[in-house]
C-alpha cells in the first residue's frame, strides 16, 4: 500500500483501534496488546512487537503505520541535553520538535501545525505561512519520539554539558518525560479539536499515562479556545502570549490583537482563572526599543492588575532574533529592570533562559527550511530512523 494511504495507528484511541483490529479479522484482545506496544512501551516498529503473530505484524506493516511523519534529522545542542527533531509530513512540509533535559525533568516542545497562520512579526514560523493542521496522531508522535530519545540521552551526553547545566551526573536525567508544552510551530487553538484529541491519546491512564497538569498549551490569545478550555475537565495548564500591554504595539506585533484586543483577552483569562482556580502564565518576549521600557512595564502591570489580581506568572523571554525582521533583543539591564518592576508591583516574573539556541531550536526559531532540511537529511535519514520516528 502507498505509504500515505496507510492508517496511522496513533490517530486511534483504544475503542477505534479495537474496531480496526476486528475489521482485520483479529480478536479484540489483540487491540489491547497493540495499544500497549504503541503507548506503554512506545515500540517504534512492528518487527519489535514480539507478542503479536508474524502474520498480524505483516498485515499491520502492509496497511498501517506508527505515526505518519518521517523523521528527517535530529540535531543535538547544549552538550546533548537538547535535541531538535525535524519531521516530514506525507506532503513533505516539515515540522519541528524540541526535547530539553534539565536535572530531574524533561520537557518537549510540541508543534500543532505545519507553519502558522497567525502572522506574528517576530516569529520565524510565521514566515512560512500556514501549511497544514497536524492530526492528533502527528501531534502525539512528537511526544512518543521524545520519550524514546530521552532514554538514550544518558548514553549520549557530554560531561561538560552536564556540568554546565548543573547535573550531578547522568542519574539526574529523568527516565520519563515530565512536561509537554504546545509551544512549537503553529497555534494550538487554531487546530483545537486535533490538539485536544492528542492530549486525550497521551493522557490515557491505560496508555502513555501523561498527567493533565504536565501539559501546557500556549496561545496567541484566541478567546474561543480559552473559553473551551475553561470548561474542560482536564487540568491542562494555559499560557498566553501577551508580549505587549498596549493595543497599538500588540497589533503591530501580533495581527490577532485586532480581533481579540488586550482588555477582552485579559477578561477571558480572568474568567478562566475564576472557573478553574488555575494559575495562568503570560509570555512576554522582550524586543529592544519596542515593548521593553519602563512605560511598557507599567502598562503591563496596570493591565494585569486592573480588574483585581488573579493567579498569574509572567515569563520574560529575551527575543531570539529572526533574520530580516530588524528586531533585536533587549539588553540584560533592560530585561532585569523590567522584571524588577513587575516584582515591585507584586507580579511574579521570571526571565527564561533559552535552550537550543545553537541548533535553531529556541522559542520562535522553528521554521523548517524544507529544501535545507531535506538536503541535510539525504544520507542520514536511514541512520536517524534508527532513533525511532
Ligand atoms: N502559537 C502559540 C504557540 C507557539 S509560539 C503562541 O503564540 O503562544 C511559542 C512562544 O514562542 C510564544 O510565546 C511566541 O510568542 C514565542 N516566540 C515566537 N517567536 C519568538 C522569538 N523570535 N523569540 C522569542 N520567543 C518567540
Amino acid at each position: 500500500m502507498q505509504p500515505d494511504r496507510k492508517i496511522d495507528l496513533l490517530n486511534l484511541d483504544l475503542p477505534a483501534l479495537t474496531e480496526q483490529v476486528k475489521a482485520w479479522g483479529q480478536p479484540a484482545f489483540r487491540a489491547k496488546q497493540l495499544w500497549r506496544q504503541l503507548w506503554v512501551k512506545q515500540t517504534a516498529s512492528f518487527a519489535d512487537m514480539s507478542d503479536l503473530s508474524k502474520a498480524f505484524r505483516d498485515k499491520l506493516e502492509e496497511e498501517s503505520c506508527i505515526g505518519s511523519m518521517r523523521l528527517l534529522t535530529v540535531r543535538r545542542g547544549d552538550g546533548g541535553l537538547t535535541r531538535k527533531a525535524v519531521f516530514a509530513l506525507p506532503g513533505n512540509e516539515t515540522v519541528e520538535t524540541v526535547l530539553m533535559v534539565y536535572p530531574g525533568r524533561a520537557t518537549v516542545c510540541v508543534s500543532s501545525q505545519a507553519g502558522c497562520p497567525m502572522g506574528c512579526t517576530f516569529c520565524a514560523t510565521a514566515k512560512l505561512g500556514f501549511q497544514q493542521d497536524l492530526t492528533p496522531g502527528q501531534i502525539a508522535q512528537q511526544v512518543l519520539w521524545s520519550q524514546r530519545i530521552l532514554r538514550e540521552i544518558p548514553h549520549d551526553v557530554d560531561d561538560s554539558g552536564l556540568t554546565r547545566h548543573r547535573f550531578a551526573d547522568t542519574s539526574d536525567i529523568p527516565e520519563r518525560l515530565t512536561n509537554a508544552v504546545f509551544m512549537g510551530m503553529g497555534e494550538p487553538f487554531n487546530n483545537y479539536d486535533n490538539w485536544r484529541e492528542s492530549v486525550d491519546l497521551l493522557h490515557d491512564p491505560e496508555g502513555f499515562n501523561f498527567g493533565a497538569r504536565n501539559f501546557t498549551v500556549s496561545t496567541v490569545g484566541l478567546i474561543p479556545g480559552i473559553q473551551k478550555l475553561m470548561d474542560d475537565p482536564l487540568q491542562i495548564n494555559l499560557a498566553i502570549s501577551l508580549h505587549a500591554a498596549d493595543d497599538e504595539i500588540r497589533s503591530d506585533m501580533m495581527p490577532v490583537n485586532r480581533r481579540y484586543p488586550i482588555a477582552d483577552l485579559i477578561d477571558a483569562v480572568r474568567e478562566y482563572t475564576e472557573k478553574t482556580h488555575r494559575r495562568v502564565s503570560f509570555e512576554y518576549v522582550l524586543i529592544d526599543g519596542k515593548n521593553d521600557d519602563q512605560e511598557e512595564a507599567e502598562k503591563l502591570a496596570d493591565v494585569l492588575l486592573a480588574g483585581g489580581k488573579f493567579p498569574m506568572h509572567v515569563n520574560l523571554i529575551p527575543l531570539n532574533p529572526v533574520a530580516d525582521t530588524g528586531m533585536t533583543r533587549s539588553s540584560r539591564d533592560r530585561v532585569r529592570a523590567f522584571r524588577d518592576y513587575l516584582e515591585l508591583r507584586g507580579i511574579p516574573a521570571t526571565v527564561r533562559i533559552q535552550r537550543g539556541v545553537d541548533i535553531d531550536a529556541a522559542c520562535g526559531q522553528l521554521a523548517g527550511d524544507v529544501a535545507k532540511e531535506l538536503r541535510a537529511a539525504e544520507g542520514t535519514a536511514e541512520e536517524e530512523n534508527g532513533v525511532g520516528a
